[in-house]
């Protein structure tokens, strides 16, 4: 191999040719070149947990997933407009994951695409334009997937850019929302019946809804009980469909549930999902019931280049393999209750400590500077990250007020390395940072 440039020369071609508005995280990042497991390591062979994660399900260069894709590589990869073994085995594999009748699967590259296709879906099959989603929620870049985005972290005009047929209703946070405790459910519910009542007074219909089943980018935060069952009666006794973005709650990482929608006793009409189903891999995909999925035709045919190629079944199938016989979902459960229980007694000893959030290996902490007021602690946040980078955590804050530990690992975290992550964190806040 040619010598690359040194770290410091990389990091000025990065900042020259690197469009700026990309997200960047921290002033002078590691060069990180390997990862094994839950570690990463720099150009000067440091070693790094990594417990954001959400990508990597499977662990860094997976030997077993790295030989498959390379196998298959080296046979062949192309465009998805043939019939390969792959494609078939890898669309039967998702729609037997799947509840009853989602059977129909459309493979695309990312999250966004899926997100993207999913709306178009229901904009196809209904006739109907509008879309109800909640503030603080993120679902990706793309035209579509953008509009019904309102994460003012990601993007600080979200809520004043949104085109006229998106409608989001107030983000059941029980945490720091208007209405608090797993209880709340009722209070949610009346703000989307009044968001419902207005679109019925527009008089043009609605298309659907669109929803994380735990609430990712708020920090993993468990939506009260009955809202996902409430909203989906309500949007479909107006036709509307139910889209339940399985991106990252998907996929075993809650551990107790394989698919976040279980958590709330739903079953959707649409299922997205892309990330850990890849673990990096850009891959992703909508599935769907087979009428929603014919509606399609009205706008003509779906293609898509990469989307489903031999190389990205082959990933697919070996990730869910892998999660198989590896029992990674049980390892989510096991590993993530008990980083959970550490968490939650580091809480009873530092009042920054507001909340500990989420189930499985999808967990946030957050920082308040008042338990009363919620105040956020958002500089306090920031600190935290740079001080467990030092003491070699990769981690980052979350949330509209950047104030939540974004706890997402890979799912072959182990013991030792959550006790870890527990005593970095310990180390920090008794510290000061
Ligand atoms: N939905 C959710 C819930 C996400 O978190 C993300 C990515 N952060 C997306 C959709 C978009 O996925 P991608 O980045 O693969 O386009």
């Amino acid at each position: 191999e040619a010598p690359r440039p040194d770290s410091s020369s990389l990091l000025s071609l990065r900042n020259a040719h690197f469009a700026e508005p990309q997200k960047h995280y921290y002033e002078i990042p590691p060069q990180i070149e390997r990862g094994w497991r839950e570690f990463l390591f720099d150009m000067q062979g440091r070693c790094y947990l990594d417990m954001v994660n959400n990508v990597t399900t499977l662990g860094h260069a997976h030997p077993r997933l790295t030989a498959a894709i390379a196998q298959q590589w080296s046979r062949l990869n192309t465009n998805s407009r043939f019939h390969y073994a792959a494609v078939a085995e890898f669309s039967e594999r998702l729609a037997t994951l799947a509840p009853e009748g989602l059977d129909s699967v459309f493979l695309v590259n990312s999250g966004s695409e899926a997100n993207d296709l999913a709306i178009r879906l229901a904009w196809a099959h209904t006739g109907k334009r509008n879309m109800l989603c909640l503030l603080e929620a993120y679902h990706g870049w793309t035209v579509a997937s953008d509009a019904v985005s309102t994460s003012i972290a990601d993007n600080p005009q979200a809520l004043t850019t949104r085109p006229d047929w998106v409608h989001p209703v107030i983000s059941p946070n029980t945490y720091r929302g208007p209405f608090r405790g797993p209880d709340s459910g009722p209070d949610y519910l009346d703000d989307v019946a009044a968001k419902l009542q207005a679109i019925d007074q527009k008089g043009d219909g609605l298309a659907g809804f669109i929803a994380e089943a735990v609430y990712g980018n708020a920090g993993g935060i468990t939506l009260p009980h009955g809202y996902l069952a409430g909203v989906y009666d309500a949007v479909r006794q107006r036709g509307g469909l139910c889209i339940a973005d399985e991106v990252q709650v998907g996929y075993g990482r809650l551990g107790a549930h394989f698919w976040g929608f279980e958590s709330q006793g739903v079953v959707p009409d649409i299922i997205t999902i892309a990330k850990g189903m890849g673990n990096g891999h850009p891959l992703g995909a909508v599935i769907t019931r087979r009428e929603i999925a014919e509606s399609l035709k009205k706008e003509g045919y779906f293609f898509s280049s990469a989307g489903g190629s031999p190389v990205s079944s082959i990933v697919g199938l070996t990730v869910l393999d892998i999660l198989r016989d590896e029992n990674l979902q049980e390892n989510a459960q096991l590993i993530g209750d008990r980083l959970k229980a550490g968490l939650i007694a580091l809480m009873e000893r530092f009042p920054l400590i507001g909340a500990v959030h989420g189930m499985g290996l999808y967990l946030g902490v957050e920082f308040v500077r008042d338990r009363e007021a919620l105040t956020p602690a958002t500089e306090e946040t920031a600190a935290i990250c740079e001080r467990l980078l030092d003491l070699g955590v990769v981690m980052q804050p979350t949330g509209d007020h950047l104030n939540v530990l974004k706890i997402k690992p890979p799912l072959c975290l182990s013991a030792e390395s959550a006790d870890f992550f527990v005593k970095a964190l310990e180390k920090v806040l008794g510290d000061g940072f």
